[in-house]
Formats: structure tokens, sequence, C-alpha cells
């Protein structure tokens, strides 16, 4: 397996669950320590993007609403809102370890154009070139279906994919991925490496969700198909303490669950 200790550029990936309380106020203290250790990995020399999502969850806590708001036009309208609160916390907490950020929103039909997407990927060269952080998200104010990613599991591997970057880290609020539910089998057990993303992969993933994002298991998968694909390797570990979990995985310590980048499995 190419090195994860050796991995010089790399996607970070947080869930609004990790990012946010359940009320939608962000939890600033697990977010310094998100920061904290991104900016100790960029010192240490690697380029680090972060893709996170937490707009409407910053919003909703920003207005005081009572829940996530289930209309388009609202929740586009709160996302608004929500970015640019996000935003200002991850500058205030960069720069307070020496390092400038740079916000990059993106939808899909970014990608899907040739001429687009080239734009796209020369921009990431140039700001990490220039030794920032780009913070990406999903371009929530403009978004609708024909034009969106719809989860930011997919826009983190399609970042990957775009920056060739050779590891993806999923933040979330669960530990990795299971051989069946851990919140209703006790006995779940965690896949630690997966070489392969078979039919018997897939179905373990049980569509699980959280209350406050959009992803789940299953598009954690889809980003694990995208990335491994593109021979990099991903790994879904639990946000909840940000910097035991990213020293751990660059310790290449058992953490979450690796899903082997394709081509580097030939390489083997
Ligand atoms: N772009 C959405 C936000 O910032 C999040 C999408 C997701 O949770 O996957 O709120």
């Amino acid at each position: 397996m190419n090195s994860i200790k050796d991995a010089k550029r790399v996607v970070v990936k947080v869930g609004t669950s990790t990012l946010a309380y359940p009320n939608g106020k962000l939890n600033i203290r697990r977010i310094e320590d998100l920061v904290k250790v991104l900016s100790d990995l960029k010192n240490q020399g690697r380029e680090v993007v972060l893709v996170s999502s937490g707009a409407i969850g910053a919003g909703v806590g920003t207005l005081n609403l009572p829940s996530r708001p289930s209309e388009v036009r609202m929740k586009q309208a709160v996302a608004a809102i929500g970015q640019i609160e996000l935003m200002n916390v991850y500058r205030k907490f960069f720069a307070d370890y020496g390092h400038h950020v740079a916000q990059v929103l993106l939808t899909k039909d970014v990608v899907d154009d040739d001429h687009r997407k080239e734009n796209a990927i020369e921009t990431f060269k140039a700001l990490l070139s220039l030794g920032v952080v780009p913070i990406v998200n999903e371009n929530d104010v403009i978004s609708y279906e024909e034009i969106e990613f719809g989860d930011n599991d997919t826009l983190s591997a399609v970042v990957a994919s775009l920056i060739d970057a050779e590891l993806l880290i999923l933040l979330s609020d669960i530990d990795g991925l299971y051989d069946s539910d851990p919140h209703k089998n006790e006995n779940a057990k965690l896949i630690q490496v997966v070489e392969e993303i078979t039919d018997e992969i897939k179905h373990m993933a049980t569509g699980s969700s959280t209350k406050q994002g959009t992803g789940g298991m299953t598009t954690k998968l889809k980003a694990a198909e995208i990335a491994t694909s593109r021979g990099i390797n991903m790994i879904i570990a639990n946000g909840n303490n940000p910097s035991k979990t990213l020293y751990t995985i660059f310790d290449e310590k058992p953490c979450g669950t690796l899903f082997l980048g394709k081509e580097k499995l030939k390489r083997m």
C-alpha cells in the first residue's frame, strides 16, 4: 500500500454532525482542534484541502431556527447565512496557527464540463502553490437538483480526484464501516480494510444517516468508489476527536475503515 504517513496531498472532509451541536450551533472546541491538527499537517509539509459541510447547520444555529428547513429555497437562504459564519470561524482559527484559507464553492456542472473543470483544477493548483488551505463546500445557494452533488461525501471524492490527492479522509460521527448496523447490533464488527468494494460491502452500508447532515454510509461508499478508482486511498473515521483520529491515521495505526486505492493495490 502507498504510505499514508508520506501522503503529501490530503483532502479531509468533515460533516455537519462533527462541526455542530444538534441545535445547529458550531462546536467551537472541535473545530479549533480540527484546525490545529490540519495546521500541523501543513507544517509537516503536506498540502491540505478541507471539504466542510455545515453551512446549513451553522445558518440554523445563527438564526436560532427550531430545525433544519426542508424546503429548497429556505435551505439555500440558510446556507448563505451559515457559510460565512463557518468561514469566519475557520479563518480566525487558521490565522491563529499561521495559515491562510480560501473559499471554494462548487456545483456539479463545473466538473461535468471539461473546460470549467480544467479551470477549477488550475485554480486549486494555484491556491495550493500559494500555500493556503482551500475550504470547499457545495455552492448550496445556487445549487438545485440538476447541478448539485447532493452530498459532501461525493463532493470530497470529486475534489480529491480533481487535485490528484493521495489520501481522502472522511470524518464522520461513526467509527467506520461495520459489517452490520452498530445501532441495532451490538456485535457489529468494524471493517478495518476494504480492498475491493464488492456487493457484500455495499450491502453493509445500510443507508445510515444523521439528523444534521445529508450523507450516510451509502454516500461514503460512493465516495470510496470514486476515490479508489482513481488510485486514492480513502479512510472513514470518527471526527469526535479530530486530533486523536488524524494523528492516529498519520502514525499508520489502525483507525476507522481504510479503502485501498486501486492502482496502488496493483503496485503492491
Ligand atoms: N453543503 C451542505 C452544507 O454545507 C452539506 C452537505 C452534506 O452534509 O453533505 O450544509
